[in-house]
């Protein structure tokens, strides 16, 4: 899940806790100010803080600026995301960048949450070794060999041969039966 936030109108802050001078959407404003304006102080919780790895920052209906969360600190009753503008390349940026608004429009919030595709491919899960480590694909590299081995060692007496003779049966299915006896 990506979290997105929606720009105000713009307007000059005082006491900001991020030391900014303004906040809010303006028009022509770079990718680096999308963010900047974009990255706080909100209100939401720190758990799903913690979870959201990319960030949409939308001003008037359109992506402005895409981030990648790396972080976020807490002010009081609001959070302030950390992190940085994706660059030109990356896939999660390309997609959403000067697209509109991807959450439903419904809501009157700011701070809303969407499932992107482009994303999957960096979200961190369990290895399927069992290693208890995170990667952002199946396995972590080496792994999946590591996996197979140990099932090689665990049902084929350590014999690659046997293993591969096995999985050959299973794909040829059950032996035809009375092959022959049709005379
Ligand atoms: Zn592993």
């Amino acid at each position: 899940m990506a979290a997105r936030f929606k720009l105000g109108s713009y307007e000059t802050v005082r006491d900001d806790p991020l030391g900014r001078s303004h906040v809010g959407f303006f028009p022509r404003m770079t990718e680096e100010e999308a963010w900047d304006a974009g990255r706080g102080v909100w209100r939401m919780s720190a758990g799903k803080a913690a979870r959201e790895k990319f960030a949409l920052i939308v001003g008037e209906g359109v992506v402005r600026a895409v981030g990648q969360v790396t972080g976020f600190a807490v002010h009081g009753d609001r959070i302030e995301l950390q992190g940085h503008v994706l660059g030109e390349g990356h896939p999660v940026r390309d997609a959403y960048l000067g697209k509109p608004d991807p959450v439903g429009t419904g809501s009157q919030n700011p701070v809303g949450y969407c499932d992107l595709p482009e994303e999957k491919q960096f979200i961190l899960s369990p290895c399927h070794c069992g290693c208890g480590l995170d990667t952002d694909r199946d396995f972590l590299p080496g792994h999946d060999v590591r996996a197979m081995q140990a099932r090689v060692r665990q049902h084929f007496g350590g014999s690659p041969l046997k293993f591969i003779q096995w999985v050959d049966d299973q794909l040829a299915g059950p032996a035809p039966k009375e092959e022959g006896q049709e005379q």
